[in-house]
């Protein structure tokens, strides 16, 4: 296998860093990612070269609570900053437990956190209706606060204030020559962490930060295209993707072209929010680059690569 490393990416889920979202503390992170990270080295050890892309969804929840609670004494923050702090400190539990690895086992690796910025289009049709709710309810005041310091907020049906963001597609992974270039000398590279930090471009060509939030699995699947890799795969809480998932006649799928993908997304098979986003982002990795997406959870990485389990996402040509 040596000189002939390939690619992944490799998206990391929700589940991969809490795995009981009833014990979240900072201890039982610190046993989940440690899992993880002995899944991922498995895999690097086996000779391929990978960027890891994760989720934040909780951990940003866990911030803006923090916000809601100290806002009378202790300045907000806005999104864009929350989301490089949750870039910064899970690319850190990720380093740190992949390096651990790596010395356990006498490999000569580092991983490394790349805080990423994604553009997005400011008038990409999502902004004109910020629909996604983040963080918990709000008094009026409240609300009124955050308003203050740029935070779009919304009364949601007479329960309360709630802040919104908007979740525009991703256009351009700012840091993308980087990560492709450090990947390729054999760093193992954490990047694009939550979906990236949406930025927007003004006239004279610089970057802000905007109040959004970019989904992960989209942002991944841009990256893996983006940087040329030999596969994708998305590692959730499922060892498998379903049809009739949850119901008496379901059927657990080893492998679906993009054409059947397309037609089971039509039927309704996977759910808006969880798996959909999924299915359309490995469709893009797939009708871009001619090569396989798998699904799986990431105890089954390893078996997966090696075709034993995981749901493969194929080019039709290859049915
Ligand atoms: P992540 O945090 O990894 O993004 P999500 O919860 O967003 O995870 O999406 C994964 C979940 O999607 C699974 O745990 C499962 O409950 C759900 N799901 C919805 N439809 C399907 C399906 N057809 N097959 C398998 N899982 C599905
Ligand atoms: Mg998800």
């Amino acid at each position: 296998m040596e000189g002939e490393r390939r690619i992944a990416v490799i998206a990391i889920g929700g589940n991969s860093l809490i795995a009981d979202p009833k014990r979240p503390d900072v201890a039982h992170q610190w046993d989940t990612v440690r899992t993880t990270a002995r899944h991922i080295a498995d895999l690097i050890a086996q000779g391929w070269d990978v960027v890891v892309t994760h989720g934040n969804g909780p951990q940003v929840g866990f911030i803006l609570r923090r916000n809601e609670l100290a806002s009378h004494e202790v300045h907000v923050t806005p999104l864009d900053l929350i989301v490089a702090d949750t870039q910064g400190s899970i690319g850190y539990m990720l380093q740190q437990t992949l390096d651990n690895e790596f010395r356990r086992r006498g490999m000569h690796k580092t991983a490394i956190t790349l805080v990423t910025q994604v553009r997005v289009d400011p008038n990409d049709p999502a902004f004109q209706r910020p629909t996604k709710p983040i963080g918990g309810f709000l008094t009026e005041e409240e609300a009124r606060r955050f308003a203050a310091q740029g935070w779009p907020v919304m009364e949601d049906a007479g329960r309360g204030w709630r802040r919104v963001v908007a979740s525009p597609q991703p256009l351009e992974i700012i840091e993308e020559a980087a990560i492709r270039d450090a990947v390729r000398q054999g760093w193992v590279v954490i990047a694009v962490g939550g979906g990236g930090i949406p930025v927007v471009e003004n006239e004279k060509g610089e970057l802000r930060g905007v109040p959004a939030v970019i989904d992960k699995d989209r942002a991944s699947s841009l990256l893996a295209r983006r940087i040329d890799a030999d596969l994708f795969l998305i590692a959730t809480a499922v060892e498998k993707v379903a049809l009739n998932y949850g119901k008496p006649n379901q059927v657990w799928l080893d492998r679906m072209t993009v054409s059947q993908a397309r037609q089971y997304m039509a039927e309704g098979h996977f759910a808006p929010g969880s798996m959909k986003p999924k299915i359309e982002a490995c469709i893009a990795f797939v009708e871009a680059t001619g090569r396989a997406a798998i699904i799986t959870h990431p105890a089954h990485i390893t078996r997966a690569v090696q075709g034993e389990t995981g749901t493969y996402i194929v080019p039709d040509e290859t049915a």
